[in-house]
C-alpha cells in the first residue's frame, strides 16, 4: 500500500477541501466583472485545480501547460515548456500550480504569460514552502504554508508517483534512499 511510504499526513483531505472551497471564493469575488483563463500547470496541478474550479462561481475558462523541472525529488532549474502555450492575448490568466518551492517556475511562467499578451496574470498555488525561495516570488492565493520537506499527494509527486493520494503527506526517508 502506497500510504505505508508516508510518514506523515500534513495535510488532511478535509483541509484540502477547505482551502480549495476559500480560494473559490477568493477568486470568484476577485474576478465577478472578468472572465479569467485558468492556466494549470501539468501534471501537479490536476487534483487541486479541479477541485478549486468547483468552487468559482464566474465565466472562466480552462487551459493547461505541460513543463519540467524536476529530476526525483531535486530542482534542475531548468524549466522546460513541453506543451504549446493557450492562446492568452488581452486574457485575464490565473496560473495554478500544485507548490511554490524556489520560485523559479511561477516567475518563469508568469513572464512567458506577460510577454504572450495576456491583460493579467495571478498566480494560485495550493502550497507554499517560502523557505525553498532562491528568488523573490509571491504567489497571489495560497492555499496553505508547508516546512521545507518534501511531500506527495493531491497531485505532487515523487518520481512521477504519490499524485494519487487524497492526501498530502511527508515520504519517508528511505524511499528517496532506495
Ligand atoms: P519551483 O520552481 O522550485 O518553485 O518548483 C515548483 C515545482 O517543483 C512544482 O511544480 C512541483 O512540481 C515541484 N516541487 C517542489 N517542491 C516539491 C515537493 O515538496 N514535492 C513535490 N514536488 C515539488
Ligand atoms: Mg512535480
Amino acid at each position: 500500500m502506497i500510504h505505508n511510504d508516508i510518514k506523515k499526513i500534513l495535510v488532511t483531505a478535509e483541509e484540502l477541501d477547505n482551502i480549495c472551497k476559500r480560494l473559490g471564493k477568493e477568486i470568484t469575488n476577485d474576478y465577478k466583472d472578468k472572465e479569467p483563463l485558468f492556466i494549470g500547470l501539468l501534471n501537479g496541478c490536476l487534483p487541486f485545480m479541479s477541485d478549486l474550479l468547483k468552487h468559482v462561481d464566474v465565466y472562466c475558462e480552462v487551459g493547461y501547460l505541460r513543463v519540467s523541472s524536476y529530476v526525483n525529488d531535486k530542482s534542475t532549474g531548468d524549466i522546460k515548456i513541453l506543451s504549446t502555450l493557450p492562446d492568452v492575448k488581452g486574457r485575464d490568466v490565473i496560473l495554478v500550480d500544485d507548490i511554490c518551492d524556489t520560485g523559479k517556475t511561477i516567475n518563469k511562467l508568469e513572464n512567458l504569460l506577460k510577454t504572450a499578451g495576456a491583460n493579467s496574470v495571478k498566480t494560485c498555488v495550493l502550497l507554499d514552502k517560502p523557505e525553498g525561495r532562491t528568488e523573490v516570488c509571491n504567489p497571489d492565493y495560497i492555499g496553505r504554508n508547508v516546512p521545507k520537506e518534501f511531500v506527495v499527494g493531491y497531485g505532487l509527486d515523487y518520481n512521477e508517483k504519490y499524485r494519487n493520494l487524497a492526501y498530502v503527506g511527508v515520504l519517508k526517508e528511505e524511499i528517496y534512499k532506495k
